[in-house]
């Protein structure tokens, strides 16, 4: 089977490259093994929250001067990174996902950071939000004073409870209260189905987001603030309208536990733009056995296709981090596991990691070595046709730095440029 590009991996970063490219006219192949980091979404994008020193960004596109050369960011240089942040709404837009910035702009036009209130009742910052997303301009000033927050009888992966104590903190005086929906109650006789998604399933039907809707409104009255669960529009996100146009106060949804709600809403838009412009996605099937000669890569299989060759003139990686197991970690090296390539981590393991957990872990910044055009190394020489890109590029901690769809959507477009320009 030939391709133009076959990309490796199903995330964000996969999916904006391969939209990109197939629009341009090339043919694509996509191998996605399983789930990616859309799957546990908080529902806004990160472009850069902190600098790696800890400094708080408020204007990403000011700070990037303040990066380390190694950075993705540095690699791809100020103006063509000016061109991809302004580009990106309207990409979206074009694949069936609405995002928004902060009521705010900053230096230039640019967005400035936003701030999504989380399900620990902490407000981060955040570049892009999706429809259900609500950004606010400052995380020291709350517009509101009064917030009411309605979970479903029984479903524990909303927890009002730390949401209300969050905004109590910000002087938000906060009512928890909770609404039955009887297919809602139908999902609890099977704890495994009473997930966010179940719940926007069923909420997906128009007799029972109208019949939660009138019983929140009815509960609100009186309330600057109605927070709710992010289990609304997985198919359609116009219900995450109507509900606010009914709900006679500010309606803010919030993540739940895992699976997001919005996240997934977005990979299936992504795919579906990616397969309407005529690519293909192969779901469920695993990169392995590349063939690299001469410092370019020749053909790689999968796990399900077995002895089908996959032959393409250029190749990206887009496999993740060691959450997607783009990396895998032995007790003596971080490895990139499809290829063998070069990879940034320092040789004394006992400085990998915290044993605090909540201190922030080295191992997070470790990732693939590329050059400037994100072309990798293997043992040192650079392999002419592949590009990395996503989370599995080094040179980062977007965890640390809350740019990580940034970097993947950046990185993504970088690559698909130089691929078409023949860079
Ligand atoms: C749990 C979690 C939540 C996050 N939430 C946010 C957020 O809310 N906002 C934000 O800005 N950033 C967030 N991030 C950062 C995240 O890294 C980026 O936002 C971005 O989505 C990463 O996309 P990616 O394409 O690089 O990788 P991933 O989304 O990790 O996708 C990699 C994909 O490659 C597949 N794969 C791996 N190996 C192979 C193989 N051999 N063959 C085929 N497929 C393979 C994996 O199964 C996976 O589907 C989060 C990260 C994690 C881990």
């Amino acid at each position: 089977m030939r391709s133009d590009t076959i990309i490796i991996g199903g995330g964000l970063s996969s999916l904006v490259c391969g939209i990109k490219l197939q629009k341009a006219g090339q043919r694509c192949l996509i191998v996605s093994a399983g789930q990616n980091a859309l799957h546990f979404s908080s529902g806004a994008f990160g472009l850069l929250g902190k600098l790696p020193d800890g400094t708080a960004v408020k204007e990403p596109m000011r700070s990037l001067s303040f990066l380390p050369e190694e950075h993705p960011y540095s690699k791809i240089g100020v103006d063509k990174m000016a061109g991809y942040v302004s580009e990106t709404p309207a990409f979206f837009e074009s694949c069936g996902v609405r995002l928004h910035s902060a009521p705010i702009a900053g230096e230039g036009g640019f967005p400035a950071n936003g701030y999504r209130l989380t399900p620990l009742g902490s407000l981060k910052p955040a570049w892009l939000a999706m429809e259900d997303v609500t950004l606010l301009q400052s995380k020291d000033n709350i517009p509101w004073s009064k917030a009411l927050i309605v979970n479903f009888f029984g479903f524990l992966d909303f927890n009002s409870g730390f949401i209300a104590e969050g905004l109590s903190r910000r002087g938000v005086d906060c009512r928890v209260e909770t609404v039955s929906i009887g297919d809602v109650e139908n999902l609890r006789k099977n704890p495994t189905e009473m997930r966010s998604v179940g719940i926007a399933r069923v909420m997906g039907k128009e007799n029972n987001w109208k019949e939660f809707g009138s019983k929140v409104r009815k509960l609100s009255a009186g309330e600057d603030l109605v927070i709710l669960p992010e289990v609304f529009g997985l198919g359609d996100p116009v219900i995450i309208q109507w509900l606010r146009e009914m709900i006679p106060a500010e309606v803010m949804f919030v993540g739940t536990m895992p699976p997001s709600v919005p996240g997934i809403r977005t990979q299936m838009r992504l795919k579906k733009a990616f397969e309407v412009a005529g690519g293909t996605f192969l779901s469920g099937d695993t990169a392995v056995n590349p063939t690299v000669e001469d410092g370019y890569v020749t053909s790689i299989h999968t796990t399900n296709l077995g002895s089908i060759s996959l032959d393409a003139d250029n190749y990206v990686l887009a496999s993740g981090h060691l959450f997607g197991k783009g990396l895998e970690s032995t007790p003596s090296k971080v490895v990139e596991p499809v290829f063998g390539l070069d990879t940034d981590f320092p040789s004394d393991r006992k400085t990998w990691c915290d044993e605090d957990f909540f201190a922030r872990q080295a191992y997070d910044g470790y990732g693939v070595v590329c050059d400037g055009s994100f072309r990798p190394f293997i043992g040192g020489k650079s392999v002419r046709n592949l590009f990395v890109i996503g989370s599995e590029v080094g040179g980062c901690d977007s965890l640390y730095e809350g740019s990580g769809a940034g970097v993947a959507i950046m990185t993504a477009m970088s690559v698909a440029g130089n691929i078409l320009s023949g860079k």
